[in-house]
């Protein structure tokens, strides 16, 4: 089959286009605005593929997302573009509702009307797969409580918010119009080609650079940890295998505390600091971007700064992921100890994926090559 994947180049959406173009025989067409969070780089080992297209379109351009469908006649659609960042979300939240409720909708509009053209028997296959976050839940009291896919909507932030309006416009989209729709809410991703601007690849970059290591107020705020490669498995099940009209909760069931986490860090990188800069790391021949290598101190530990905490931050996310590991057979494979030392032995053998995020090469790239589109 041939799925459209909105934002696949961003962190979640390029795993799921890797998984894809991998392990299926199906076709990828990728379409994204490139925001300052969408890298084509996270898609070089598969863009190659002849299963694999990109349209470079914003979701908020309907009259483009009518092109697309028109062209290349998708079987299914996974909708995971979005402005993502908390942070940035309380600084300036009209992107948000922007890209996350108007694009939604716009996404939406084009979807049924393509899916209404259809001949029955591609009419009754078709799938419109909003990806979401268990942000729209707000936090959890008691320390033994979970998120279930019946647990009532309390947004915090003007993210979660957005995201929020957009899983309630989905649910009205299947309830209204009777379009074959399916919801995932999934907690926080960590794992490879993670912009540095979220807590995990921030810490480690950070830490590489001898840079303060921010931690919100006590750093005590519970989060649970879903490495990236398992959602995106978890993803392809849910559209290909998942009931029409169902919600599915994705955890990682790795509940942590931020402050755990970053210790967690700090020791894995302690392991692997190496005595001078141009030690290896785990066999490979990459030279390890260590800056921080020289400097002294015991531990990268020592970097830990405590700042002031974020508005509204909620105190604990935790998911119930029984549903779709009774009804798909879906589990983690990896402990967040295992994907924890992937992940930072990810960055630490790819300098070069975060040099060009980091100086703005990517960025110079995207301008000379989309600027005239
Ligand atoms: P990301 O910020 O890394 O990527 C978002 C992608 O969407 C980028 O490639 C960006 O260019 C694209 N995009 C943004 N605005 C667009 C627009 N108007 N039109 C077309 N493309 C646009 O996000 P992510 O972390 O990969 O998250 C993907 C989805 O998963 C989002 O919907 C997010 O809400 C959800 N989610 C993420 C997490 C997480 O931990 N990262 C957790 C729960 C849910």
């Amino acid at each position: 089959m041939k799925i459209l994947v909105t934002g696949g180049a961003g962190f979640i959406g390029s795993a799921v286009i890797r998984h894809i173009i991998r392990n299926t025989a199906d076709s990828v067409v990728n379409l994204d605005k490139l925001t300052y969070a969408g890298n084509l780089e996270s898609l070089a080992e598969i863009s190659d593929s002849e299963r694999y297209a990109f349209e470079h379109v914003d979701i908020c351009n309907r009259a483009e997302l009518d092109r697309v469908f028109r062209k290349h006649q998708p079987d299914a659609v996974m909708h995971l573009a979005a402005e993502s960042h908390v942070d940035r979300s309380i600084d300036g939240p009209s992107a948000f509702i922007e890209t996350n409720i108007v694009g939604t909708y716009c996404l939406l509009e084009a979807s049924r009307q393509y899916w209404l053209g259809l001949d029955e028997t591609r009419k009754a296959a078709f799938r419109f797969h909003h990806i979401s976050t268990d942000e729209v839940y707000g936090d959890l009291e008691g320390p033994e409580d979970l998120f279930t896919e019946t647990t009532s909507y309390a947004p915090s932030s003007p993210y979660s918010a957005s995201k929020a309006s957009s899983d309630h416009l989905v649910r009205a989209w299947r309830r209204t119009y009777g379009m074959p729709t399916l919801i995932t809410n999934c907690s926080n991703n960590y794992g490879p080609y993670h912009f540095p601007e979220k807590l995990i690849p921030l810490i480690i970059l950070n830490a590489l650079e001898g840079k303060p290591l921010p931690i919100y107020g006590k750093g005590d705020q519970v989060r649970d940890w879903l490495y990236v490669e398992d959602h995106a498995r978890a993803l392809y099940k849910v559209v290909t295998e998942g009931e029409v009209g169902e919600t599915y909760n994705i955890g990682g069931h790795n509940e942590k505390q931020n402050i755990e986490v970053v210790h967690t860090l700090c020791e894995l990188l302690d392991e692997f600091r190496p005595v001078s800069s141009n030690a290896k790391i785990c066999g490979s021949d990459a030279p390890v971007a260590n800056q921080a290598a020289g400097l002294a101190m015991s531990s990268y530990k020592d970097l830990i700064t405590h700042v002031q905490d974020r508005p509204g931050h909620d105190l604990r996310y935790a998911i119930d992921a029984s549903k779709i590991q009774r009804e798909l057979g879906w589990t983690p494979e990896e402990t967040f100890e295992s994907g924890i030392r992937k992940t930072v032995e990810w960055y630490l053998n790819n300098p070069d994926w975060v040099a060009h995020v980091k100086s703005g090469a990517y960025q110079q790239w995207l301008d000379k090559n989309y600027s005239a589109r």
